[in-house]
């Protein structure tokens, strides 16, 4: 089973939203196998952010990330990077399609709700950033004959 990264940022969890995007994620018959709630060492976002460094936006970004507390969750299932990703949404919220956390959620251009790994290789690099082995939890997720085929 593949797995993915996603962090609800500090804006989900100021503006009380994160129930409600965990529950999009449960809805869609994705599985939680990780989850804490953080606030973030610098460190850890400079870690985590690394492939951004010297952009124009990545001291704003590190400062966001780090102002406030998150929650970082491992999902898994069956192609779980892309169907994360596509359930986000574009990058900023004014730009994102309704329906998707982004787009039915936000509006701002800095402010963006929730991270998402963007490729199995990135996930694997950030869930190792982010989890330690053992705090992967194996269990077998009963629904799980029904929705997967
Ligand atoms: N970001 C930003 N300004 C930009 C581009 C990105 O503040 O012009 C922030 C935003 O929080 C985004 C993160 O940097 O989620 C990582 O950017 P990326 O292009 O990887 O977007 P994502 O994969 O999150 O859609
Ligand atoms: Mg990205």
């Amino acid at each position: 089973m593949d797995r993915t990264l996603i962090i609800l940022k500090p804006d989900a969890v100021q503006r009380g939203l994160t129930g409600k995007i965990i529950s999009r994620f449960e809805d869609k018959g994705l599985q939680v196998v990780g989850m804490k709630f953080m606030k973030i060492p610098v460190e850890l976002a400079e870690k985590h952010y690394a492939p951004h460094k010297g952009k124009p936006f990545y001291d704003g970004l590190l400062k966001y990330m780090t102002s406030s507390p998150v929650i970082v969750m491992a999902l898994q299932g069956k192609g779980v990077v892309d169907i994360a990703r596509k359930m986000m949404g574009a990058t900023f919220g004014f730009k994102a399609e309704p329906g998707t956390i982004r787009g039915d959620y936000g509006v701002s251009a800095s402010f963006n709700l929730i991270h998402g790994s963007d490729s199995p290789e990135s996930a694997k690099t950030e869930l190792a950033i982010w989890f330690k082995p053992e705090e992967l939890v194996d269990y077998e997720l009963a629904a799980r004959a029904w929705v997967f085929d």
